[in-house]
């Protein structure tokens, strides 16, 4: 038996998004069904439309992206304790919970994980999806739909702090100030970081973060090796989606520095000359998804130490999804993040 239909925004492949009348699955034991409040457009959704996939994970047929999202309860749920109506945010990771990896304490390495809205598991850029149970995050009473999005991205920073452990008023380099950079340089203060210096070629997000809190920012790494009289930063963290970031964070930093890269590069390609890395003998760490973050997400939001709501550029419909990809996709001024609200605002 079918569920009913909805309209979903299908990627297929390269470039091509498409609305289209989606029929939703029959719910299996252990989930509920959430109507989609809003749900973010993310850098890796935007690989899945600029490439076709990352890496191995491509597009083998027509799929729903979405994995930064929240949503309500269509009805009571007593197992979770929560009533019909009630928002709340779901963590897209289900790793399985009994591999060497999740039991070392690493389910964002799960080789087993069904991630919601990364292929081929759909996601949520449409108006209904059962979640499983175990992934729902209730919120504070006060929260919105925009700050429920949020966590998921404020958890990516999390994570990435967690990986550099910042010493205490210790010297920064932030390579790349989109969505995942902007949240990473609130939570490197609040962590307790000393300057931290940003680097971005566009010109809002750059004036975004000197909003948020920066020391300096500029266009290019040559920014960061001019401010530091091409000594570099004993710590440097990079967001970009550029294949030259990983490059760009070994430029930023000090000889016997730390790297943290957290960045996707466009082709699934970094480029960068190798002796640059490996003169300065350097520690290098990959960021990868996060780790158990949401309490500590919530927490930053609830207490106002993260402002998430100043990098939502865009808040759309359904049917301004798919222009959204492309406005991503171009880079159009303006733009950092893009909120999908599928049933209206
Ligand atoms: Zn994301
Ligand atoms: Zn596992």
């Amino acid at each position: 038996m079918n569920g009913p239909t909805h309209h979903a925004l299908f990627l297929h492949g390269p470039y091509d998004a498409r609305l289209a009348p989606y029929t939703l699955r029959d719910g299996r034991p252990g989930e509920t069904l959430l109507d989609v409040a809003a749900v973010g457009l993310c850098g890796s959704d935007l690989h899945y439309f600029k490439d076709g996939g990352i890496g191995a994970a491509t597009i083998a047929q027509p799929f729903v992206p979405g994995h930064e999202f929240c949503g309500r309860l269509t009805c009571d749920d007593p197992e979770l304790g929560l009533s019909r109506g009630t928002l709340v945010a779901v963590d897209p990771n289900k790793a399985c919970g009994h591999c060497e990896y999740c039991e070392r304490g690493h389910p964002n390495l799960c080789p087993n994980v069904e991630f919601i809205g990364a292929p081929p598991f759909d996601g949520a850029m449409t108006e209904q999806i059962w979640v499983p149970k175990s992934q729902v995050v209730p919120l504070p009473p006060h929260f919105t739909p925009l700050d429920g999005v949020m966590l998921e991205p404020l958890g990516v920073a999390i994570h990435a702090v967690d990986l550099a452990k910042p010493r205490l008023l210790e010297r920064v380099a932030l390579i790349g100030l989109g969505p995942i950079g902007l949240l990473i340089l609130q939570v490197l203060k609040v962590a307790g970081a000393g300057e931290i210096l940003a680097v971005d070629p566009q010109e809002h997000r750059r004036d975004l973060a000197l909003r948020l809190g920066t020391t300096a920012v500029g266009a290019s790494v040559e920014d960061i090796r001019g401010w530091t009289r091409n000594e570099g930063c004993p710590l440097v963290i990079e967001a970009t989606n550029a294949p030259e970031g990983f490059r760009d964070a070994v430029r930023a930093a000090k000889i016997g520095g730390r790297a943290v890269l957290v960045g996707i590069p466009d082709g699934d390609v970094y480029t960068m000359p190798a002796a640059e890395a490996r003169r300065r003998g350097l520690k290098i760490k990959f960021a990868r998804r996060m780790g158990e973050v949401y309490p500590r997400a919530i927490a930053l939001v609830e207490k106002r130490l993260v402002d998430v709501a100043s990098l939502v550029s865009h808040q759309v419909g359904l049917d301004g999804a798919a222009a959204a990809f492309g406005r991503h996709a171009q880079n159009t001024p303006g733009v950092v993040k893009t909120l999908i609200y599928p049933s209206g605002q």
